[in-house]
């Protein structure tokens, strides 16, 4: 088969296309020709060598896609040659404590597809039967892989971890990133009001078309003065945050008292400092969150399906060109969220 093969880490020159051998199914397991692959910030960390779990070379990462069952193992009765489905990224057991609890996304014996495993830069993946989730048939390919991780981590986050109500106001960071645009319509699905902030002017009028009620810009906006503005100086009920650093620490001056902060990334700085006196007094609760459960992805793509949420997809590519999409999502100038077809 085709793949990216990486050999090395490195920059965006270290995607090549190339062939690789074809994977087997064994027992419980699924190959599926992969139509569309997703392309993520942390595949960006992965192909660097900094994602903090080691590659062994040659390896096609990708944690997500969709496509067709093209065969399956021994033990396989849930699916079949021909089934739409798509893969979760959270290789989950399926015996460990957490997963006999329902909470299968912090299995404690997970892999990590395209991170752990061979993954989905490629036009077969292998991956086992209870990591997969069926596709409506409403969805094309490319629509289920720009909606799934972005507003699956959007929901956990928001409407599960921070329990978002109606009449609620959110504060949105990175609006122009696959999970702020995410967070966006997804708030605005559940009732609140939505304010969201990017660093581009020239991303205001989109998220605006997403639904964003207020949009800011911080690196010219003191946002928690501009929240504060903007909600009678009360503040916003919850925060979504996908950059950690400053934006994190944004958060937490313009969260409301009580309020809930959801923390789902931190590659715009992982270690910060926090001021505890100003979290408690506030009485700030923090998620950290990030992973959905499969029942979440089936969820939001039935929203997808029913029109209720829409997919933004910034630019598709072939899988031979996934240094330049790499290399365009390293630049920040996107808007939403980037495709692979293999
Ligand atoms: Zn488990």
């Amino acid at each position: 088969m085709k793949a990216i093969v990486l050999r090395a880490y490195g920059g965006p020159e270290q995607l090549h296309i190339d062939d690789a051998p074809d994977p087997k199914a064994g027992v419980g397991e699924v190959i599926l020709r992969i139509r569309t692959t997703g392309l993520n910030h942390c595949d960006t960390d992965v192909r660097r060598g900094v994602f903090g779990v080691a590659q062994s070379f040659p390896h096609v990462m990708g944690v997500d896609g969709a496509g067709e069952v093209e065969s399956v193992g021994p033990g396989v009765t849930g699916f079949k040659p021909g089934d739409r489905v798509m893969p979760h990224f959270m290789l989950a057991c399926g015996v460990c404590r957490n997963c006999q609890r329902g909470q299968e996304n912090i299995c404690l014996d997970a892999g990590v597809l395209g991170v752990t495993t061979w993954g989905t830069y490629a036009e077969r993946v292998k991956v086992r039967h209870n990591n997969l989730v069926r596709i409506p048939d409403a969805l094309s390919f490319d629509d289920a892989v720009a909606s799934a991780v972005p507003f699956a981590t959007a929901w956990e986050g928001l409407i599960v971890m921070a329990g978002l109500r109606a009449g609620e106001t959110v504060l949105v960071n990175a609006a122009g990133s696959g999970v702020g645009s995410a967070a966006i319509q997804i708030a605005k699905l559940a009732g609140a009001r939505v304010i969201a902030t990017t660093g581009t002017k020239a991303k205001f009028a989109q998220a605006r078309a997403l639904g964003a009620d207020e949009v800011l810009d911080y690196t010219t906006d003191a946002i928690p003065d501009a929240v504060a503005a903007l909600t009678g100086g009360y503040g916003a009920d919850v925060c979504f945050d996908m950059v950690g650093g400053d934006r994190l620490i944004d958060c937490i001056g313009a969260v409301a008292q009580g309020g809930r902060i959801a923390s789902v990334g931190a590659h715009g700085g992982e270690k910060i400092e926090i001021d505890f006196i100003e979290l408690f007094r506030k009485h700030i609760t923090l998620h950290g969150c990030g992973r959905s459960t499969k029942a979440i992805y089936a969820d939001v793509l039935g929203l997808v399906a029913a029109g209720k949420l829409k997919p933004v997809i910034h630019r598709t590519f072939d899988l031979a060109s996934a240094g330049e999409a790499h290399a365009l999502m390293e630049s920040r100038a996107f808007f939403g969220r980037m495709l692979l077809h293999p």
